[in-house]
């Protein structure tokens, strides 16, 4: 088994606008339009982006402008957790179903570990996106520690 883990020693600043992708499964959907009905101004100033029927209905319901990828059981979770590790994306609203067995679980703990592993902010349910939504970061630039992918490249050649 490996082991290794990467020096958490590099540094990123997350911008103040924030780039937050939003994904809910659909036993979840209503509870996510309905938190994101109350939260619509201060998403509103941010980029939006998520899983293919989550973004549609956000910007059917709500008028919100979300970049849609591909449905989640098409890989839009996949799509996200890339971003993640390009560091183009900063915080993760994702709303799972503790319920409901999924086809593509394995791609939701893919994007889950991705998150932990590149200390992005995660939200799981309505309780945790409002303290997140709340927290003074989301419109200030935000200075956090991430894994070195430099020293993690030249520690195994
Ligand atoms: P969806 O995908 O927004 O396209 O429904 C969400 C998911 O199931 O991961």
């Amino acid at each position: 088994m490996n082991n290794a883990r990467p020096p958490r020693q590099a540094l990123r600043t997350l911008p103040a606008q924030k780039r937050i992708a939003l994904i809910a499964h659909d036993g979840k959907k209503e509870e996510l339009l309905e938190w994101a009905e109350r939260w619509q101004e201060t998403l509103r100033q941010h980029q939006l982006t998520g899983t293919g029927t989550t973004a549609a209905r956000l910007t059917n319901q709500l008028g919100l402008t979300v970049e849609g990828l591909m449905s989640g059981p098409l890989g839009g979770d996949q799509q996200i957790g890339a971003r993640i590790a390009e560091q183009k994306l900063d915080v993760l609203v994702f709303f799972w179903d503790p319920f409901a067995p999924q086809p593509h679980d394995p791609d939701v703990k893919a994007l889950l570990r991705l998150a932990a592993l590149w200390n992005v902010p995660v939200a799981c349910n309505a309780a945790s996106a409002d303290f997140l939504l709340s927290s003074p970061y989301l419109s200030e630039s935000y200075a956090m520690s991430i894994p070195d992918a430099n020293a993690w490249a030249s520690a195994r050649t």
